[in-house]
């Protein structure tokens, strides 16, 4: 992200760049949502940085900006940044909380080791003393050195209550930035990020239970927008969205992998139950007739097809993946609308 675009927003050419925004995306034929706005925003403010490229390369290679296309832009130039600064804010609130904190330790113990000459000093002299007189300043000492050890502790303890409740806030903020780095914003559901990791995790632990891999994809989903729009397409990616979500109860794990196409992790799943939640959900989406929110159109069904691979022993993420992606083509070449499954490892070979 670049600092320069940073404070052109916050000065006084912020609404003639904003202006110009909106001018230059129309231009391009490109949809305003926030994301293309704030791509559109860093372009037009830094042209040549390499956001800036990328767009004009895009532009001249007249490839059309599909939400895919700006998340593909946005993954690739504009999170990190957010991300590392969401991190950077964090680390300086807890650096200024521990700073605080050993401040306060700091000034406690100085108080105890005060406290305990106080102490010392006082028992030598009780040893010298015989008189009362002596007797009550020793007695007058020793209580204002004790008040003055409560009065730091109290102060220790509430900074130290007041630390925890901080760090705590902070852990639950960075929890959260982390969720939405992991969770596709158009659907809510996983996004390919933690898929990946979700997939690398579960190869990574060699097992006796099966575990499947299923790859879905929305078919003929050009022909679907480009004749309902892309909004509307945004909605069947929702609602295909919510039936895998309510399909993918326990272990399973169903992520958006990419524009219009999902996975599901089955851990511990055997082939035959797979397939049938496959066709649960094939034939759930088949079977509902859709209607465009705004205008209540009859938007017919969409259909989606399916591959899925059990895991052999020993085989790579990378493998399992390619042999569900091919049992997916396999689906669309035999005619959409249907699930297949992968050909055992020694086969497939
Ligand atoms: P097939 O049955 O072979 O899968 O055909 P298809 O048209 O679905 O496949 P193709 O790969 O040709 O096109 C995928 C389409 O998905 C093109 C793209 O506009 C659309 N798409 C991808 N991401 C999004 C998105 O986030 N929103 C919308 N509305 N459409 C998207
Ligand atoms: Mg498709
Ligand atoms: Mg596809």
């Amino acid at each position: 992200m670049s600092n320069q675009v940073e404070t052109v927003v916050r000065g006084p050419e912020a609404y003639a760049l904003a202006r110009n925004v909106i001018v230059e995306m129309e231009k391009s034929g490109v949809w305003p949502t926030p994301l293309n706005f704030e791509l559109w925003l860093h372009y037009l403010g830094d042209p040549e940085g390499p956001l800036g490229l990328a767009i004009q390369k895009l532009l001249a290679e007249a490839t059309p900006i599909s939400d895919e296309t700006s998340e593909m832009l946005a993954a690739q130039f504009l999170p990190r940044g957010r991300l590392s600064e969401e991190i950077r804010d964090a680390g300086a609130v807890l650096d200024r909380e521990l700073s605080s904190v050993a401040e306060a330790i700091t000034k406690a113990h100085k108080t105890q080791l005060d406290y305990g000459q106080t102490l010392a000093g006082a028992s030598e002299t009780l040893e010298a003393a015989d008189q009362v007189t002596v007797l009550k300043d020793i007695v007058g000492d020793l209580s204002t050195a004790t008040r003055r050890v409560r009065r730091e502790t109290a102060i220790l303890e509430k900074r130290l209550a007041n630390s925890n409740q901080e760090v705590a806030r902070l852990r639950e903020h960075l929890d959260q930035v982390r969720r939405d780095a992991m969770t596709d914003a158009l659907t809510n559901l996983a996004n390919r990020k933690a898929f990946d990791e979700q997939l690398a995790a579960v190869c990574a632990v060699e097992s006796k239970t099966p575990l499947c891999l299923a790859v879905l994809d929305i078919d003929h989903f050009k022909r679907f927008n480009d004749t309902w729009g892309h909004q509307t397409g945004d909605q069947v990616l929702r609602y295909v969205s919510t039936v895998l979500s309510r399909i993918c109860v326990g272990r399973r794990f169903a992520a958006r992998f990419g524009g219009e196409e999902f996975a599901i992790i089955f851990p511990g799943e055997s082939s035959g139950a797979v397939m049938s939640a496959l066709e649960s959900i094939r034939q759930e989406v088949s079977s509902r007739g859709l209607r465009r929110r705004s205008t209540n159109d009859d938007l017919g069904a969409v259909t989606i097809s399916a591959g899925f691979a059990e895991r052999q022993a020993g085989e790579s993420a990378a493998s399992l993946l390619e042999r569900a992606d091919a049992a997916l083509y396999a689906s669309k070449r035999g005619g959409r609308n249907k699930v297949s499954s992968a050909p055992p490892l020694k086969d497939a070979a």
